[in-house]
């Protein structure tokens, strides 16, 4: 709120310039008209002097018109009294007559021990005048009658007359205008004395003292500024000191705001520098790769994306070829050398592919060890070109890499999608590469494959293949079957457990067909769950029924890499009371290679059951027989493989002696699988080999007999 052109005049009531009187009269006048505090006291004074004045003037009409009475009374009363002193009435008849005419009476009623006279108006029902005559009843307005019975002046007489008071009235109303007007001007009086008082006692300091606080409240930095002496020693004097005080605690405070005003700033700006750091942290984290700094498979995507849509204007054909590249065996490396080791190499390929990328988001790593490149302008209209390009590529990533003096290796099998050909969207693009990718994985290392429509529909016959296999447990057509496995005088001490599908339309499906998918779909863990547990259920009917042998079970490397493994197998073998040292578990060499630590742990575990462990198809991976002295294995299955070409082939039958003496030193037995011939049964056992299985021992089946026990009831 400012203050107006008149309360600024009215608060420079002390200012040194004193303005015209008329000019300053009219904007005081002005100033109390617009307060209203003022007009409202004022209007208060006027309207309590107005009543007080009313109040009054009703007992002072009162006693006024009884004194006029009174005078009437007073100048009929001697009017009568001289009449009678100078006339003798009672002997002039026509007296009353007279009467009449000397005192200007209405009419009179005059009564003596002789008789009595009358004249005018007949005087009715007269009044003593010893009481107040205001209260006298009145025969008509105008008039009233008196009675005198024989008063001082007159003893003899009871004189009744009627007095002539028409012009009371007109007194009355005289004396009322008279004390109104009187009224009036003082309250006026009174009124001005009051507005005069109001304006230089109260409304100019409350004017000046509202001037200050609006002034430092709008200049709230400087709050000393506004502190004055007060002017006064009333109340509007405390206020003004309270004011004062009110604006040195601001000031006070005021600093004290600013440092925390100035620490706000500070932290204000740092939550913002952090924020912002945050949201590029996040940026990045969103659509690059963290080990790599390559785009990840989002923000490649979107740029695949953008390539397309730019060449679809372009040209539409042979605009370019999507490259997914796969490290093979990264696991292994891994396992061996660690992930710190592991990470090094991933982050060297990705560096080396980056300089086959025409742009720097042309190229992503899609996770684990999988790559994407996109190559644009490179079409299959070329193919020996492509073919050259992809193979430099390819050759660079595999040069080996050194890590703190280590030389790693690995190799890159590549899918190749070719554009528009193979894929006109980023999506398909990339799940065609990634087909092709892993067919050339499963083709051979270190191989190059273009996807074609053939391949597609291979992927859907897997597919379909899936989707069956999903149902096959629960429509049954899953059955285990059981080979032998015998020792050096051919007793059978165990079996193995494969599974077999029969499908009801595409007959039997060898495990090697549906096992690998079941790996990659993850079914195998469901899959493995149930062969596991259907064949403690088997094993534990021969056991009751005299069976001393082992069975053993193949483990995949998922279910190996599963945790809570180790609970789930101790809680088949209460739930079925089976005797640990009775099953054994076949683990390929793979499955140790991503940790082989936890490996040990977990293998550490299992053999803590009691349950057996054996090394499957040893020999095929990266068997190491450094490592396998760590692993606390009780057999060791030397793969069908080394078998197949013995006693002819010499390398082979050098292997075998080299594994089996080198378990033996280890502590552990050997198995030899896929033992066909007699020549191979004698030459491994001669060569030391603990146990042999194969066909010359028997082939996988249904339901076997248990050496030594009566023929088992297969139930199911
Ligand atoms: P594997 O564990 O090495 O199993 C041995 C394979 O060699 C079996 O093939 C068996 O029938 C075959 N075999 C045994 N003796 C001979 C022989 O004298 N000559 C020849 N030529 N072959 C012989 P199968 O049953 O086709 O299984 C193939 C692979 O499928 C298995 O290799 C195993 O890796 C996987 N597999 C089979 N059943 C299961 C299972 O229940 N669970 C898991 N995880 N994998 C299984
Ligand atoms: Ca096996
Ligand atoms: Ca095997």
């Amino acid at each position: 709120m400012k203050a107006s052109e008149s309360e600024l005049a009215l608060l420079s009531d002390q200012s040194a310039d004193p303005a015209p009187l008329g000019w300053a009269t009219r904007q005081w006048f002005r100033q109390l008209a617009a307060c209203r505090l003022c007009r409202n006291v004022t209007l208060a004074v006027f309207v309590a002097i107005l009543v007080i004045e009313t109040l009054i003037l009703v007992p002072s009409y009162r006693n006024y018109e009884e004194d006029l009475l009174r005078q009437y009374e007073a100048v009929a009363r001697q009017g009568i009294a001289t009449f009678l002193a100078s006339t003798n009435v009672s002997k002039e008849p026509a007296a009353a007559q007279a009467l009449l005419r000397a005192t200007g009476l209405l009419g009179i009623d005059m009564k003596t021990a002789d008789g009595s006279q009358a004249a005018g108006e007949p005087v009715g029902q007269a009044a003593a005048t010893d009481g107040k005559l205001r209260d006298i009843p009145r025969p008509a307005p105008g008039k009233l009658d008196l009675l005198w019975s024989n008063p001082e002046w007159a003893p003899d007489w009871e004189i009744a007359a009627r007095l002539d008071i028409s012009e009371l009235s007109g007194e009355l109303w005289a004396f009322v205008f008279r004390i109104l007007g009187l009224s009036l001007l003082i309250a006026l009086f009174v009124t001005l004395v009051t507005m005069s008082v109001l304006g230089r006692m109260m409304l100019a300091p409350l004017l000046r003292l509202r001037h200050r606080i609006l002034q430092a409240g709008e200049d709230a930095a400087h709050p000393l500024h506004y502190v004055r002496q007060p002017e006064r020693c009333d109340e509007f004097g405390e206020v003004a000191g309270a004011l004062n005080k009110m604006l040195v605690h601001i000031s006070t405070y005021q600093d004290r705001l600013q440092v925390l005003n100035e620490e706000l700033d500070k932290l204000v700006d740092q939550r913002t520098r952090s924020l912002k750091a945050t949201e590029k942290e996040l940026h990045i984290r969103s659509w690059y790769d963290q080990l790599t700094g390559l785009a990840n498979r989002a923000l490649f995507e979107e740029h695949l994306r953008n390539f397309l849509r730019h060449a679809e204007t372009e040209s539409a054909a042979g605009v370019g070829a999507l490259l997914m590249l796969g490290l093979d065996n990264f696991q292994t490396i891994n396992g061996l050398a660690g992930h710190a080791a592991g990470d090094r190499m991933l982050q060297e390929i990705a560096h080396r592919l980056s300089h086959y990328a025409q742009e720097k988001n042309l190229v992503a790593r899609l996770g684990g060890d999988v790559f994407a490149l996109l190559l644009p302008h490179m079409s299959g209209a070329d193919p020996q070109k492509l073919q050259r390009e992809i193979e430099a590529i390819t050759g660079t990533v595999s040069q080996p890499v050194i890590v703190s003096g280590q030389e790693l290796q690995c190799d890159v099998s590549v899918g190749v999608a070719l554009i528009p050909t193979d894929g006109q969207d980023a999506p398909t693009l990339l799940q065609h590469a990634e087909i092709a990718m892993q067919k050339a994985k499963a083709v051979r290392e270190n191989s190059i494959h273009f996807f074609s429509k053939t391949l597609s529909q291979q992927v859907r016959q897997r597919q379909t293949l899936l989707t069956e296999l999903k149902s096959a447990i629960p429509q049954g057509q899953l059955k285990l079957h059981f080979q032998p496995q015998c020792d050096a005088v051919r007793d059978c001490v165990g079996y193995e457990v494969l599974i077999r599908w029969d499908h009801p339309s595409w007959g039997p499906i060898p495990p090697s067909h549906f096992i690998p998918l079941a790996e990659d779909s993850h079914l195998i863990l469901t899959l493995g769950d149930w062969i596991l547990e259907q064949a403690i259920v088997q094993a534990k009917r021969w056991i009751e029924e005299g069976f001393h042998g082992r069975v053993a079970v193949n483990l995949s490397a998922q279910q190996f890499a599963k945790p809570g493994l180790v609970d789930e197998i101790s809680e088949l073998l209460t739930q079925h009371r089976f005797p640990a040292n009775q099953l054994e578990l076949e683990i390929t060499e793979t499955a140790f290679m991503g940790d082989i630590d936890r490996a040990i742990t977990i293998m550490q575990q299992i053999r803590a059951l009691g349950v057996q462990l054996a090394v499957d198809d040893f020999g095929t991976g990266y068997s190491s027989l450094a490592y396998l002295k760590l692993l606390p294995v009780n057999r060791i299955k030397i793969d069908r493989a080394f078998v197949k070409e013995l006693p002819a082939n010499q390398q082979d039958l050098i292997l075998c002696r080299t594994i089996i003496t080198m378990a033996h030193n280890m502590g552990c037995q050997v198995i030899a699988e896929g033992v066909e011939t007699e020549e191979q049964a004698t030459c491994l056992l001669d060569a030391g080999c603990d146990e042999l299985q194969g066909y010359l021992l028997g082939k996988p089946g249904p339901v076997v007999l248990p050496p030594g026990a009566p023929k088992p009831k297969v139930g199911g």
